[in-house]
């Protein structure tokens, strides 16, 4: 399938970002040249990141995994001896026969995210395959958990307002995101609406490259968002401007809703966030006034151990303030369920097996769990970069008795301490489809180029375990393509048939549409439910409760741990070339005796994180910042922020509370031990540097 000299392919990009832009990618003599913006989807039309137009460096770089191995040093040596897939799978398939006969097929237990982010590449044939298998499940909480349970209890996932229709409304709030880092294409809208005459209001602990274009910025505490959003309801309702009929007509719950709200003043969710009452009662008073006014409600928010609650409560504002009905008015969240594809494509049932939450890994491999977990096959994902409670990760995958199977693209983190490693396609490579979460967009993604070295993608190497397993039957899908038209056949919408003809996926209800008129949510009332009962189950002290911040006097510090325009999550963190830096306000770093690139340690009873402190008021006193999905190389130390991070649960959905992280930092003296071995001009004294595929 190689292509001609000078041939460039149409393709989109599937990986874990809001906007899957199409794709141009030019290739010569076989190999990748360029990546570059396609037209095929009119929102991302002509322009990408630039970590993706330096994805050929991923592809091509020394990191690449290329073959199957066995791992011959110690646990997080990345020292691999290279093997066939033919006894690389032989293996596997052993570890987890063996497993199941000692302990029971609970003790295998799959770990997968968003590292591939396209509907081939997970939810096929490898859950296909562990279903039969009798494998613990999964529960994938580490990112959006929380907003998804707040945004199915009060709307059903009712699709988002689209990026095109920024331009018409005459307020926009971004809240807890940065598109600037993620979800770039926003942005040009939102200046676009800004040149119309929109006011723009930014709602972010850090002052993001949007904070500082806005009218009015609020750099509230970390873990707030919920008293802030809950004030705005009390001044919606106090001041007269709650939308009465549309409450009446489209909602249930909002007197619950009223009440709760009702001890947040102003002045008092104002003293909590930390920023000044006239601001909180400005941005009370724009929402009020405004329309169509539009919420982006972002990630970064939910966070924390109040961060479904807060979400819930800022997507219960457009109902109140009765925002919705008009084209530039509502709220945007995510559009992953815009295309309703709530189903697997595979004709296997999920078995009532234990449930694992994510964010317990750490737990899971170090605790004593009955069964206990023998197998962790690891793919899509790189645990010990992206979870929290990082050392007890570490601990557990430094277990004697424990399997660890890496099937990935590059030597990661986690990759270092697997007894088995398989190499896999990346997405020039292989098929995929790429659904967009921010705009709504449904794209084919094609194989550019043939696999580097002997990389295979996902659902060719699940099936072929599923037949050395004797789990295979006959006529079901048994490789990438026979999936993919599988898939393609199954797709709502006609999306498939539009795929196939090359021509533009756009659902029933149109690609922009506006909330209450042509989507609505998809509660069996088809009405909003602003008080869920349900979540009011489910949130420790009731929906809509604040519970207090997690800091203390020895751990006064909120760190937060940010996407970054750099790496999506940690993925292409092996191409970032420059050492971790934690970002801190001058006034905490005056008392502290700091000076620009001073080497600090950021520490809690949880572990520490070794780098250099940039001083800036970019972030907000009381609070300091060091990026997402860093990998050991980027610190002094080879701990990042996840090792700061607590395994604690957010009120709703059982997500990460990253940001319930609380800190404190010191001078340290510069250690210069490790300096040259990571090629970063870093030092590594307590973790191997990076080794580079070696082959024995
Ligand atoms: S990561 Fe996001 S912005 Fe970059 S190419 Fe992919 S979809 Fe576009």
């Amino acid at each position: 399938m190689t292509k001609p000299a000078g041939h460039h392919v149409d393709t989109a990009c599937p990986l874990d970002c809001p906007d899957s832009c199409s794709l141009k990618v030019s290739i010569e003599n076989g190999r990748l040249t360029t990546i570059d913006g396609g037209d095929h989807n009119p929102t991302t039309n002509g322009y990408i990141c630039a970590k993706v137009r330096r994805f050929g460096d991923r592809v091509y770089g020394a990191d690449r995994l290329m073959r199957p191995g066995f791992r011959v040093g110690p646990p997080g040596s990345g020292v691999f001896e290279w093997v066939s897939w033919d006894d690389a799978l032989g293996r596997v398939a052993e570890a987890m026969l063996t497993a199941k006969a000692r302990f029971g097929a609970e003790s295998v237990l799959p770990y997968f995210y968003g590292g591939s982010n396209g509907l081939l590449s997970q939810d096929t044939t490898d859950a296909r395959l562990f279903r039969r298998f009798g494998a613990s499940r999964l529960a994938r909480t580490l990112c959006a958990s929380a907003t998804g349970a707040a945004s199915q209890g009060l709307y059903g996932k009712m699709p988002s307002v689209a990026y095109q229709d920024y331009v018409h409304a005459r307020l926009i709030v971004v809240w807890g995101a940065n598109p600037s880092a993620s979800g770039i294409h926003l942005v040009p809208y939102i200046r676009q609406a800004q040149k119309h005459g929109a006011a723009l209001v930014v709602i972010d602990p850090r002052s993001t490259p949007l904070a500082r274009l806005a009218d009015l910025h609020l750099p509230i505490r970390p873990g707030s968002d919920l008293a802030v959003a809950l004030a705005m309801h009390k001044h919606l309702f106090d001041t007269g401007r709650a939308a009465a009929p549309f409450l009446e007509a489209h909602t249930t719950g909002a007197d619950r809703l009223r009440e709760r709200a009702q001890e947040w003043t102003v002045a008092r969710a104002a003293d909590l966030a930390g920023v000044p009452e006239a601001d909180l009662q400005r941005l009370a008073e724009l929402y009020a006034d405004a329309s169509p006014a539009l919420i982006r409600c972002g990630w970064g928010l939910e966070r924390n151990r109040n961060g479904g609650g807060a979400v819930a409560a800022i997507l219960a504002l457009p109902a109140v303030g009765g925002k919705f009905g008009v084209r530039g008015g509502g709220f945007t969240l995510s559009n992953s369920s815009a295309w309703s594809i709530t189903k697997t494509w595979i004709d296997q049932d999920e078995p009532d097996t234990r449930l694992v939450n994510m964010n317990h890994l750490g737990r899971m491999l170090t605790e004593p769990v009955e069964p206990p977990v023998k197998v962790l096959f690891v793919y899509n994902c790189n645990p010990l970069a992206t979870v929290p409670h990082q050392n007890l990760v570490r601990r557990g995958l430094e277990r004697e008795d424990l399997v660890t199977i890496v099937f990935d693209q590059v030597l990661t983190d986690t990759a270092r301490y697997a007894d088995i490693v398989l190499p896999a396609t990346t997405f020039v490579e292989q098929y995929d489809f790429a659904r967009a979460y921010g705009p709504i967009s449904l794209q084919l993604t094609r194989p550019v180029i043939d696999p580097v070295g002997e990389a295979r993608p996902n659902v060719d190497v699940f099936a072929e375990l599923e037949e050395r397993l004797g789990l295979a039957r006959e006529g079901e899908p048994r490789d990438e393509i026979e999936m993919m038209l599988r898939v393609m056949g199954e797709l709502p919408h006609g999306a498939g048939v539009a795929l196939q003809e090359g021509t533009r996926a756009v659902p029933d209800f149109g690609p922009t549409p506006v909330q209450f008129v042509d989507v609505f949510p998809r509660t069996p009332d088809r009405k909003a439910h602003l008080f869920p009962e349900e979540l009011e189950r489910e949130a420790p002290m009731g929906l809509y409760r604040y519970q207090p911040d997690p800091g203390t006097a020895q751990y006064p510090l909120a760190l937060l741990s940010p996407s970054s325009e750099k790496t999506i999550s940690s993925s292409l963190a092996e191409l970032v070339k420059q050492p971790a830096a934690l970002v801190i306000h001058p006034d905490d770093a005056r008392p502290r005796h700091l000076e620009e690139g001073n080497a600090v340690r950021i520490f809690n009873d949880l572990g520490e994180v070794r780098c250099v402190a940039s001083i800036t008021p970019t972030v907000r006193p009381g609070t300091v910042s060091l990026p997402k999905g860093l990998w050991s190389r980027h610190t002094q130390n080879g701990s990042t922020a996840n090792a700061l991070a607590p395994d604690t649960l957010t009120d709703l959905g059982a997500g990460a509370c990253f940001n319930d992280a609380r800190v404190q930092v010191e001078k340290i003296a510069e250690d210069t031990s490790g300096i040259g071995d990571s090629g970063l001009g870093i030092g590594s004294p307590t973790v191997a540097p990076p080794a580079p595929n070696r082959i024995h």
